[in-house]
């Protein structure tokens, strides 16, 4: 628990959020510096899986606007307690189960983990025609793994070719969720292999690189991230295995 008293924190043996987020810019202002890339030019998803709505409202309290989720069952809630707050931006991460499709497409403005076209089709579908286009990035099992969701690299470019086509999606980019290669070091490779894969896709104009999360965000600043989500570093601990 967390008691809020006149500005001042009582973090009671746990982690703060404001310390959190204070020093996630930190660290992402340094990369951007580091890189030689402007300031501004990263976002921060800050990823609330298994923290409660209390810890998100904390968060717009000191600015936080983009907010990402794993499961629709837990974020459902948490947009209900949270829907006076207007602004926030929500961005699904996790893996999206055909079912679910409708409830993702009129509650979320972003959906990162994109990765056929079923699902594509379905969201295109389901958006409500007077929201603004839903805006998705297409997943991308760039390090290979067998047991990892998201598209092979070889079939970016097709998939992206037919998402093109569907009048109530935004393609924005690509997301990757890279293991480090021996547990310790940061992915950097994959990370440097999603932005060449992103670049390759040109004509089609993707604005987002979404990649990088507590352990190696600022690796992937340095690779080109536009968007980082990032749990952990800004709210402590999750509360169980996810
Ligand atoms: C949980 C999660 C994150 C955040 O992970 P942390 O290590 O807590 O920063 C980022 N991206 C995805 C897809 C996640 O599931």
């Amino acid at each position: 628990m967390l008691f809020y008293f006149g500005g001042h924190y009582t973090a009671m043996g746990v982690h703060s959020i404001q310390q959190g987020m204070v020093s996630v810019h930190r660290m992402m202002n340094g990369a951007l510096d580091a890189s030689g890339r402007p300031p501004g030019s990263v976002s921060l998803v800050a990823v609330t899986k298994t923290q409660p709505a209390e810890a998100i409202m904390e968060a717009v309290r000191y600015g936080q606007l983009h907010f990402g989720e794993s499961y629709l069952q837990e974020a459902l809630p948490k947009q209900e307690a949270l829907k006076d707050h207007g602004d926030i931006i929500w961005h699904f991460i996790g893996p999206i189960q055909s079912n679910k499709t409708r409830q993702l497409a009129e509650r979320f403005h972003w959906i990162h983990s994109l990765d056929r076209l079923k699902i594509a089709e379905r969201l295109n579908d389901q958006r409500p025609s007077g929201m603004e286009r839903l805006n998705v990035c297409i997943q991308v099992n760039i390090s290979g793994e067998t047991s990892k969701s998201g598209v092979k690299p070889s079939d970016v470019a097709a998939l992206a070719d037919q998402i093109e086509q569907l009048p109530q999606l935004r393609l924005r980019g690509l997301m990757a969720v890279p293991q480090a290669p021996d547990g310790v070091h940061a992915p950097q490779a994959a990370f440097r292999a999603l932005r060449q894969l992103k670049e390759a896709l040109l004509p089609i104009p993707l604005d987002t690189l979404s990649m990088g999360m507590s352990l190696d965000f600022e690796s992937a600043i340095l690779e080109g991230a536009t968007l980082i989500r990032v749990g952990s570093l800004i709210f402590g601990a999750r509360q169980s295995a996810v």
